[in-house]
C-alpha cells in the first residue's frame, strides 16, 4: 500500500483547492512560518478521523474550515481527501485504489466518504487499523509533539505503543466485546427483573390453577356421582312404571270384566221383574175355574136329564110324547150345529158354549112353562139330549185337565224362573264386592303410580340441573354402567330393588358437592388457565433467554479473555522488538548508553476501572508503559532529567524504534528534528534513509540535511490573502522558500 496523494478543500489555510503527490519515499515540505505546513500534518490527522480539535488547533469543527479574508471568502466546508494505491490489497477493499474523504460542516457536522460512499467514522478506523494506521497518531509527529510519547502517561504511552504494534484491531474486537457484555449484563438484569416482576402474578396463577383442577376434581367426581344417581333413578323409573303396569293389568282387566257383568246381570234382573206368566197364571186359573163350573153345570144337566129320564119312563104311558118332534129335532140339530162351528174355532167355545147353555135353558123353559100343554120331551130326544151332554161334559173334563196341565206347567216355569233371578243377585252381590275390592287394589296402584311420577319428574329436573354442572357429559348416563361395591355390574333389577334411602342418601352427597362447587366460584377458569399458561410460557422464554445470555456472557468472557491474552503476548513480544531497535536507536544517536521500556501498573487510574475485576481487560488497562534510559558518561535519573535536544533523540528513538518493529504506510514527522544540531541532523537523515524502505516519509523541516534527503520537496508560502500556495520547488530552492 502507498500513500498516493492528498487534496484538501477549504482547510484551515488551504482555501483552494490543493494536492500534493508522494512519488518518493521522502517528501519534504518547506515554506516560511506560518505558511501552513503544520495544516498539511493536521490534515493528515483530520481525514484519518481525529476526534481531539485540540490536537488540530482548534476548539471545535469549525475551525478546520478556511475562515476567510480580505480577499477570499471564507468556505462553508473543509474536506480532506487521501488517496491510497491498493494494489496490494494492504487495505481490505477489493480496489486498487482507495480513497478516504473527511468532510467537516460549519454547523460542526462530519462526513465520511470511503471510494465515493458515505460510510461510518469506524468503517474507516477499523479499514485503517488492518493496515497500521492507527487512531492514536502515533505516525503523525506534529510540531513540538516531537516528546510526546516520553511527555505520556505510562498508560497512554501503552496505548501508542498497542496502536504502533498493530493492535488496535483486536483492542477492537475487544473493547467490542466488553461492550457486548455490558449490554448482556444489562439484558440480564432486565430479564431478571422481568422475571422477578412476573413471579407473584405467577404464583398467584398457580394458586388458581390449583383451585380450578381442585374444583376439577370436584366436577368429576359430581360428574360420577351424578352418572350413578341418574342411571339408578332412570333405571328405578322404568322399572317401577313397567312393574306397575304389569300388576295393574289384570286387576284392571278383571274390573272391566266385572263392570260388564254386573250391567249384564242388573239388566237381566231387570228384565225378568216381567209378570206376564203371573198374569197368565191368573187367566188359566179363571179358565181352570169356569171349566170346572162348566163340568159341575153339566153334570147337574145330565143328572137332571137322567132324572127326567127316569120320570118319562114313568110317563111313557100318559104321553108317547110331551115335546113335538118337530121342535126336539130344531133344538137337535142347533146343538148340532153349534158344536161343530165350536169344533173348528176353539176361541169362541166359552161364548158357544155359553150360547149352548142358554139355548138349553130356554128350551127347557119352554117345555115346562107354555107348552106344557104338548107332550114332554121324548125319551129319545133325552137320550141324545143326555149323549150329548155326556160328549159335553168329556169335552169339558178334557179341557179342565188341559187348563189344569198347562197351570202346572206355567207354575213349575214361574217357580224355576224365581231360583233364576236369585241366582243372578247373587252373582251381582259377588261381583259388586269383588268390584270395589279391585277398585281399592286399583286406587292403591293409581297412588303408586302417582308418586313415581313425581319421581320421573323429579329425574327430568334433576337432570336439567346436572346440565348445568357437568354440562354435555350428562347425557352419558343412560350408558352409564353402575356398580356394586366390588365393581360387578348390576342388573336393572337389582338397582330397581334397592331401597329408596341409598339413593336419597346419593342425591344430599350430591348436593353437597354442588355447594362445594359452587362456593370454589371459580367462573372465569379458562381465562385463568389462558392466563396462566401465556404468564408460564412468557417466564419460561425469559428463562431461556437469561440462559442464552448466560451463554452468550460465557461466550464474551472467553473471547475477552482470549484477546487479552493474544493482546498481552503480541504486546510483550512487541515491547521486546521495540526495545531492541530502541536500545540500537539510543546508542546510535547518543554514541552509547541504553534505552528500555518497561511495563508498569498504572495505579493512579486504577480505582476508576473497577467495572469488570475479573476479566484480563482490567488488569492490560492497569499497565502501562516506562520508559528507562541509561546516557553514556552520565548520571541521568530520569526523563526530566533530559535537555531538549536529549530529549528530541530519545523520542526519535523510539519513534523510530517503533516504525522499524511494525512499520506504518507513511509517517508524518512535522519539525522533530528542529532541535538537532548539525551532528544529531546527520544521524536523524541516516535514520529516515533507514526508515524510508520501509514507510513513506513526509517531513515538515527547516533542516538543510533533512531537506537533501527528500525525493520531493514542496514549498509552501501564504500571501498577504493568507491563502496557503503549494509549489514544487528544486533542492536548491528550498532553503530560500523555507526562509
Ligand atoms: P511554522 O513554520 O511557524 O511552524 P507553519 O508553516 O507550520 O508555521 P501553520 O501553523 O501551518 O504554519 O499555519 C498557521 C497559519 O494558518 C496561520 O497564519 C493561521 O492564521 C492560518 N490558519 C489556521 N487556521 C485557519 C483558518 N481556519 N482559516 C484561515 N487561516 C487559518
Amino acid at each position: 500500500m502507498r500513500l498516493k496523494s492528498i487534496e484538501l478543500s477549504g482547510f484551515k489555510s488551504f482555501a483552494k483547492k490543493t494536492e500534493l503527490q508522494f512519488a518518493s519515499a521522502v517528501t519534504s515540505i518547506v515554506g516560511p512560518n506560518g505558511s501552513g505546513k503544520s495544516n498539511v500534518a493536521e490534515s493528515f490527522r483530520f481525514v484519518l478521523g481525529e476526534q481531539s480539535m485540540k490536537s488540530m488547533r482548534g476548539r471545535r469543527g469549525e475551525d478546520m474550515i478556511w475562515n476567510g479574508s480580505a480577499q477570499v471568502a471564507r468556505a462553508g466546508r473543509a474536506s480532506v481527501k487521501l488517496v491510497f494505491d491498493n494494489s496490494d490489497r494492504a487495505l481490505n477493499l477489493d480496489f486498487d485504489e482507495v480513497s478516504i474523504e473527511r468532510v467537516v460542516n460549519r454547523d460542526g457536522s462530519n462526513e465520511y466518504v470511503l471510494n465515493g460512499s458515505t460510510v461510518r467514522l469506524r468503517d474507516i478506523s477499523e479499514l485503517l487499523a488492518q493496515a497500521n494506521i492507527g487512531a492514536s497518531g502515533h505516525h503523525i509527529i506534529s510540531q513540538g509533539e516531537a516528546d510526546r510519547i516520553l511527555s505520556s502517561s505510562p498508560r497512554e504511552r501503552r496505548e501508542m505503543l498497542e496502536d504502533a504494534l498493530g493492535l488496535t484491531a483486536y483492542l477492537y474486537k475487544r473493547e467490542e466485546a466488553g461492550k457486548k457484555l455490558e449490554k448482556t449484563a444489562e439484558n440480564m438484569r432486565e430479564v431478571e427483573g422481568l422475571r422477578r416482576e412476573l413471579a407473584p402474578h405467577l404464583k398467584f396463577l398457580q394458586s388458581q390453577v390449583r383451585k380450578i383442577e381442585e374444583s376439577q376434581k370436584l366436577r368429576d367426581d359430581l360428574a360420577q356421582k351424578y352418572l350413578d344417581y341418574l342411571k339408578r333413578e332412570s333405571v328405578y323409573v322404568r322399572v317401577r312404571e313397567e312393574a306397575l303396569r304389569a300388576e295393574r293389568e289384570l286387576p284392571e282387566r278383571e274390573h272391566r270384566d266385572l263392570q260388564n257383568r254386573v250391567v249384564t246381570l242388573r239388566a237381566s234382573l231387570e228384565a225378568k221383574k216381567d209378570d206376564a206368566g203371573a198374569s197368565k197364571l191368573v187367566h188359566l186359573e179363571e179358565d181352570a175355574r169356569r171349566a170346572s163350573m162348566r163340568r159341575d153345570a153339566l153334570g147337574r144337566e145330565i143328572g137332571r136329564i137322567e132324572g127326567e129320564l127316569v120320570a118319562a119312563e114313568r110317563l111313557s104311558h100318559v104321553v108317547q110324547e110331551t115335546v113335538p118332534a118337530s121342535q126336539a129335532r130344531e133344538f137337535a140339530a142347533k146343538v148340532e150345529q153349534e158344536l161343530e162351528e165350536a169344533m173348528h174355532s176353539e176361541v169362541d167355545m166359552r161364548q158357544r158354549v155359553a150360547g149352548l147353555i142358554i139355548l138349553a135353558k130356554d128350551f127347557l123353559r119352554r117345555i115346562t112353562e107354555g107348552e106344557a100343554s104338548e107332550p114332554g120331551h121324548s125319551k129319545d130326544e133325552l137320550l141324545a139330549r143326555k149323549a150329548q151332554l155326556e160328549g159335553e161334559l168329556a169335552h169339558s173334563v178334557q179341557e179342565e185337565s188341559r187348563i189344569a196341565g198347562e197351570i202346572a206347567a206355567l207354575r213349575t216355569a214361574l217357580e224355576s224362573e224365581k231360583d233364576a233371578s236369585r241366582e243372578a243377585e247373587r252373582e251381582l252381590f259377588g261381583a259388586m264386592s269383588r268390584r270395589s275390592e279391585l277398585e281399592l287394589i286399583l286406587a292403591r296402584l293409581r297412588g303408586q303410580a302417582e308418586v313415581l311420577e313425581r319421581e320421573s319428574n323429579a329425574l327430568k329436573q334433576e337432570l336439567g340441573e346436572a346440565g348445568a354442572f357437568i354440562g354435555r357429559l350428562v347425557y352419558d348416563y343412560e350408558t352409564f354402567e353402575v356398580k356394586n361395591a366390588s365393581g360387578a355390574p348390576l342388573a336393572d333389577d337389582e338397582i330397581a330393588s334397592e331401597q329408596r334411602a341409598h339413593q336419597e342418601e346419593r342425591r344430599k352427597k350430591i348436593e353437597r358437592l354442588k355447594i362445594r362447587l359452587e362456593e370454589s366460584g371459580l367462573g372465569n377458569a379458562h381465562e385463568i388457565l389462558k392466563e396462566h399458561q401465556e404468564t408460564l410460557e412468557r417466564d419460561e422464554f425469559l428463562a431461556r433467554e437469561l440462559t442464552d445470555l448466560e451463554t452468550s456472557r460465557e461466550h464474551l468472557l472467553t473471547l475477552i479473555d482470549e484477546l487479552t491474552k493474544t493482546l498481552a503476548t503480541r504486546f510483550g513480544e512487541g515491547i521486546e522488538k521495540i526495545n531492541f531497535e530502541f536500545n540500537n536507536f539510543f546508542m546510535l544517536m547518543f554514541g552509547g548508553g541504553s534505552a528500555a521500556l518497561t511495563l508498569t501498573k498504572d495505579d493512579q487510574e486504577d480505582d476508576s476501572e473497577e467495572a469488570e475485576p475479573a476479566s484480563a481487560k482490567a488488569t492490560a488497562a492497569k499497565e502501562g508503559v516506562d520508559i528507562s534510559i541509561s546516557l553514556p558518561h552520565k548520571r541521568v535519573k530520569g526523563l526530566h532529567m533530559l535537555s531538549g535536544g536529549e530529549r528530541a533523540l530519545t523520542s526519535i528513538a523510539l519513534i523510530f524504534a517503533m516504525s522499524q518493529v511494525n512499520p506504518p504506510p507513511f509517517l508524518i514527522l512535522d519539525e522533530t528534528d528542529a532541535a538537532l544540531d548539525e551532528a544529531n541532523a546527520r544521524r536523524y537523515g541516516d535514520m529516515l534513509a533507514a526508515l524510508a524502505k520501509r514507510s513513506q516519509l513526509i517531513v515538515i523541516t527547516h533542516n538543510r540535511e533533512t531537506m537533501s534527503r527528500a525525493g520531493i520537496l514542496y514549498g509552501i508560502t501564504m500571501g498577504s490573502d493568507g491563502v496557503s500556495k503549494l509549489l514544487s520547488v528544486r533542492f536548491e530552492d528550498a532553503l530560500a522558500v523555507a526562509k
